[in-house]
């Protein structure tokens, strides 16, 4: 059982938009055991759209489109997909209806132009967009099932989860499953992560482990394919195993899990309560830590303090220190962390002080050197770190390391 996609727009073409649908459909199709051999990406052209419509049927048993259902000119798929079957267009009643009530909920007057989306082609079966307008396609065509799909991501994916895949299972088309767990990683870079794994990256299909590194993070990817569920899991949890005992302590979390909600799901369990004074991070870390629903429950604080004035009114940092030391140091990174502890009366305070870049450093300290403290009450830890990159990449790994520094400390 094979697949393909074709992803319609011109924008797609000039790099206007990253293709992120086609790796959507691609996972998702991984995941339910369907093979997917070519992508192709076609303008808003009609005869260019059909013309790849009938080469994917030609090689594929199924074709999934996406975008180009919209209301507007240059949305071409429909009426492709109908010169494509010889059929015509007829208005269907339940998707105009759709269309209005749509309209009517934001209290917004029904645009003429989108009765266009409510034509289907004559005896084709549709999919309800439960998040916009625009109707999917179920064709069946010469023995070949072609799927058209509306552009917009959230679209997009809420229809193939909640109507597709279920119709693809029911074609029984699929011999496999495909399963994959991801396990991330902080703290070590890619090179310490792959020295210590290396033999496990040689294995050979049906199971296979891969290495992505990203931002002070680094993800290791197990991917199987077997006959059944049980199968899949037996072969990726021996291999995880493996994984695990080789990367100790720097595992923070699997799949879609991030480093804030390991974060939040720990100091929730230890019934413990934060607050964080940030200078160069400028808020990203009081940014990251209430990104988890129930974060009232731990972060009760944050400042951003930027000048020396509000460090020493606010924080009580020391003229004397800053003076001394700069603002930019071990010790006024401690003194940040004790101030906002005791100003938040929590268990845990956090202070970070660095040059984010890319102007203002200087020999003795240069751009990305950050100070990082964490203040409990049996512990006072204080980090020196070097970053390198943009500005914004070294604000992002400045968080990165003091969210690690608070799971390993609580
Ligand atoms: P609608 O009528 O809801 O706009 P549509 O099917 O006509 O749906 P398009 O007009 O092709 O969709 O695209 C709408 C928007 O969806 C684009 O502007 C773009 O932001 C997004 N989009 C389209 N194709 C893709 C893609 N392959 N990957 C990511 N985003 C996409």
């Amino acid at each position: 059982m094979q697949a393909e996609i074709i992803s319609i727009g011109t924008e797609l073409l000039l790099g206007h938009i990253v293709n992120t649908n086609a790796a959507f459909l691609s996972q998702k199709l991984a995941e339910i055991g369907i093979d997917v051999y070519y992508q192709t990406t076609v303008g808003d052209n009609p005869q260019r759209l059909i013309e790849s419509i009938k080469r994917s049927v030609r090689r594929s048993d199924i074709i999934i489109t996406s975008g180009g259902l919209g209301p507007t000119v240059d949305d071409v798929t429909i009426e492709a997909i109908a010169a494509l079957l010889n059929r015509r267009l007829v208005l269907n009643k339940t998707v105009l209806k759709g269309v209005k009530a749509y309209f009517k909920l934001r209290k917004v007057k029904f645009p003429i132009e989108t009765m266009r989306q409510a034509y289907i082609p004559e005896g084709v079966k549709w999919i309800r967009n439960n998040v916009g307008t625009a109707p999917g396609l179920l064709v069946e065509y010469m023995g070949k099932t072609i799927v058209c799909l509306p552009g917009p991501p959230r679209e997009i994916e809420s229809m193939f989860v909640k109507d597709v895949i279920p119709y693809l299972k029911k074609l029984g088309k699929s011999d496999w499953v495909i399963r994959s767990r991801t396990i991330k990683t902080t703290g070590l870079a890619e090179s310490q992560v792959d020295g210590r794994v290396r033999d496990l990256l040689k294995l050979k299909p049906p199971t296979t482990v891969g290495i992505y590194a990203k931002l002070r993070h680094v993800e290791l990817k197990i991917m199987t394919k077997a006959k059944n569920e049980k199968a899949a899991a037996k072969a990726i949890s021996g291999i995880e195993k493996k994984i695990r005992g080789r990367l100790k302590g720097y595992i923070f979390g699997y799949n879609e899990e991030t480093l804030e909600e390991t974060v939040a799901k720990m100091l929730i369990k230890k019934r413990l309560t934060i607050a964080v004074a940030e200078s160069c991070t400028g808020g990203l870390l009081s940014h990251r830590l209430t990104n988890i629903s129930g974060a009232s429950k731990y972060f009760l604080m944050g400042i951003v303090a930027y000048s020396n004035e509000i460090k020493e009114k606010l924080l009580f940092v020391p003229e004397k220190l800053l003076n001394r030391h700069g603002a930019v140091s071990g010790p006024v990174a401690l003194e940040m962390a004790k101030g906002i502890r005791s100003l938040g009366c929590t268990d845990i305070g956090i202070g970070i002080t660095g040059i984010a870049g890319p102007t203002g450093g200087t020999k003795k300290k240069p751009v990305g050197l950050v100070y990082l403290a964490l203040v409990t009450d049996n512990k006072q830890i204080v980090k020196e770190l070097r970053f390198t990159g943009s500005r914004e990449e070294i604000k992002f790994q400045a968080s990165q390391v003091a969210l690690d520094l608070i799971r390993k400390n609580v």
